[in-house]
Formats: structure tokens, sequence, C-alpha cells
């Protein structure tokens, strides 16, 4: 796959394909984060210094095809020329002879409106994809967060394009997915939690082939539970994957641990009465692992030297059910191990437990990175390689 540094950008139109799907306060005017604009600013900023004329294009929310004021790129562009320090030109469109006036000259940076006012960016739409390449002379992806999609500004327009590469943000994301997929250091432990097993089912399989142990937690434990005939209470189960369930455990052969106690209520609310309990009593309801559990777990994220970690152990939204997932992140934060943390929760707990400094990369990209993990070929990044 080319690299951004192997590229001559210098008086070339460069239209970068960023992931400025950033969260919006209802109405749409205020941006509630800016990570997603700041996780593409080093590939934007080479691209300037090195002499191109920049050509920014995203998405934002699900405009399902039609145009909507609410998810106007608008206040990115406000955001992101107070980020740069340069001016950002916002077109009134992604295509058209509206943009094809406000093309920019080296220096310059113009911005796109959203590319899926247009139906035909997420149809992958052939001369869709064919105008957004006309618009440039060298294609930069560094939307990872949208390479899991086979979209016209993510994969269609590449075979159009003289020249394409992937970005920095981009790079950095494959390094360490591929590091901890491909080429691990061992021992390499799994962590996986968040709601539902159906949602994971593949990243299960995939991971069990790669690891030496798959720690699990969060609700999509007590599907888990129930398969081994463990009472559950009231716990969220997925009835209809318990015999998947039962098929994962005979084939993870002891690689797969599940909780050995849990944090149970009877109702799910903030700062509800609870209780610790090796079984899970009737009437009540799994929401964290617990403090046996943390111990068992942390213990095998300390001899780590590899750890990919995706969903929380328990509902971390609502204290005092968070202590398992804060507990998960300071181990893996402590275990000096090679860490990747993927999807949006995680992402949270290691921030509010206040050790996200200590993890050697926390992916931008939540869907892109467990399709990743679940050993798909992502069709945003094979058509960069087979460019
Ligand atoms: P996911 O998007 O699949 O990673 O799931 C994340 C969600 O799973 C969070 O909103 C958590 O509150 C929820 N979750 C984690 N553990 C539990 C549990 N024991 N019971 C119910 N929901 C849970």
């Amino acid at each position: 796959m080319a690299n951004l540094h192997e590229i001559d950008l210098r008086d070339r139109r460069v239209f970068i394909r960023v992931d400025f799907n950033v969260p919006l306060a209802a109405g749409g005017q205020e941006i509630t984060s800016d990570k997603r604009i700041r996780a593409s600013l080093p590939t934007i900023q080479y691209a300037l210094e090195k002499g191109a004329a920049l050509i920014l294009a995203s998405h934002l929310g699900r405009p399902k095809g039609k145009r909507n004021p609410e998810m106007s790129l608008k206040p990115v562009s406000v955001r992101l020329r107070e980020l740069l320090n340069v001016p950002v030109a916002l077109a009134p469109d992604c295509v058209g002879p509206e943009v094809r006036v406000m093309l920019p000259k080296p220096g310059e940076v113009l911005l796109l409106e959203n590319l899926r006012f247009h139906p035909e960016e997420e149809a992958n739409n052939e001369a869709f994809s064919r105008e957004l390449a006309s618009l440039c002379d060298v294609y930069i992806n560094d939307a990872f967060g949208s390479a899991h999609r086979a979209h016209a500004s993510t994969v269609g327009m590449v075979a159009h394009v003289p020249v394409a590469a992937a970005g920095l943000l981009m790079e950095q994301e494959l390094k360490y997915l591929t590091m901890v997929t491909q080429h691990p250091d061992h021992p390499a432990v799994g962590i996986l939690g968040g709601a539902k097993v159906s949602d994971k089912i593949d990243v299960i399989e995939n991971l069990l082939k790669i690891v030496d142990h798959l720690l699990i937690g969060g609700a999509m434990a007590y599907t888990f539970l129930r398969a081994q005939g463990l009472p559950v209470g009231k716990s969220l189960v997925e009835e209809d994957k318990i015999d998947l369930a039962r098929h994962l455990l005979e084939q993870a052969g002891g690689k797969l641990q599940l909780p050995v106690d849990h944090v149970v209520a009877v109702e799910l609310k903030e700062g509800a009465d609870f209780q610790v309990v090796e079984q899970i009593p009737d009437g009540t309801m799994g929401l964290d692992i617990g403090p046996r559990t943390v111990e068992i777990y942390s213990s095998v994220i300390a001899q780590a030297r590899t750890i990919v970690w995706n969903g929380p152990m328990g509902v971390f939204e609502k204290p005092p059910f968070d202590s398992g997932t804060v507990a998960v992140a300071e181990a893996v934060a402590g275990s000096g191990a090679t860490s990747v943390v993927g999807g949006g929760d995680s992402e949270k707990a290691v921030k509010s437990a206040g050790v996200a400094g200590k993890i050697s990369h926390i992916s931008t990209g939540g869907g892109a990175s467990l399709e990743f993990l679940s050993g798909i070929d992502l069709p945003g990044v094979a058509v960069l390689r087979g460019k």
C-alpha cells in the first residue's frame, strides 16, 4: 500500500477522505467532541506543508441521501479553521459546478459538504465516484472509521484517481491492528465485553485463533454462563445464541474465561443497591464483573505482552457498575504490554480511569476495528492495497 511520504504532493490537488463524523448537540450547530477532527490533523498539516491544494471530504450522521441542514459540515469547517489556523472554505455540495468554481490552490483548504447528502455515496455509484475522482490528482484515505464501508468515497473513486495512498491516521490504525492480529508477542490476551454476543461472534472466533486467553465480561458473559447451565437470574441473555455460545466454549478449549463472581442488582439504575455474588439469585441481574473476577483477569493481563480490548465489563455508564471496567482499564494500562483498545465505551473507560496515555493505541473506528479483529479485509483498505 502506498505511503503518504512516498507521494509528491507539491501543487497537486489532494483529496483526503477524512472521518469527520463528529457528535453534534441537538440541532446540529455545536460539536460535542472534536476528537475525530484532531485525529486527521497530522495528515492535513503534512499535506499543507508539502504544498498541496487540499480537498477534504467526509460523511456526517445518517442523512439518508437527502440534504439536511442539521447534518451540515458547517460547524466542522469552523472548528477545523480554529485547529489548523488557516482559512477553510466550505463548499455548498460535494460534487457539481458549485464545487468546481471553488477548487483550492496550493496552501488552501476546501471542505466538501456531507457526502451522504447524495444517495450515490452509500450506493458506491460509478458516475458519482468518477465525479469525486475528477476533482483531484491524488487520493488519500485517512478515514479508518469508514474503511469497513464500500462507498463511493472510500472504494469507488479509487479506481478513477491516478494515485492513491493511506493517510497517517489510517496507517497508524493499520499498524497497531495488524501487529496485534498478525504477529502478536505472547502471551496475547483478548478482552471482550459489551451488550451482545451476536455483535461479536466473528471477533470471538477470530481472536480464539490469535490469543492465548480471551477474557469475557459485560452482558455477553451471561449467555455463555447460561450455556454452561448456570443460573443468571434476569441478566441480559440472548436466548437464540445459547447453542452458539456452547459451541464457542467447546471450540475455545479453556482459552475463554468467564466471570466467577458478579455485581447484581434488582434494577438497573445509577446508585442502585447491589450485592456481590458467585451465583446470581433469581430476580436479580448481573451488571458488572465482581472483585474476584477482577483479580483473576488482572493477573492474566499483568502477564500479557499483547492486549486487545473491546467493550465494557459492565454497565459502566451507571456507577457503581463501572468498577470492573475501570479496574480492567487500570490493569491494561499497568501491564506494559502493547495494548489496542477499540470501541467508544472502552475508550471512555480508559479515559475516565485517567490511563489513556498508557494505552499503545486507541482506535478511532469502533465498527471498523471490530471488523478488522474479526479477520475481514476492510474494503477501504483492500482497494488501496490493490492500487
Ligand atoms: P457494546 O456496544 O456491545 O460494546 O455494548 C456496550 C453496552 O453494553 C454498554 O452500554 C453497557 O452498559 C452494556 N452492558 C455491559 N454490561 C452489561 C450488563 N451486564 N447488563 C446490561 N448491559 C450491559
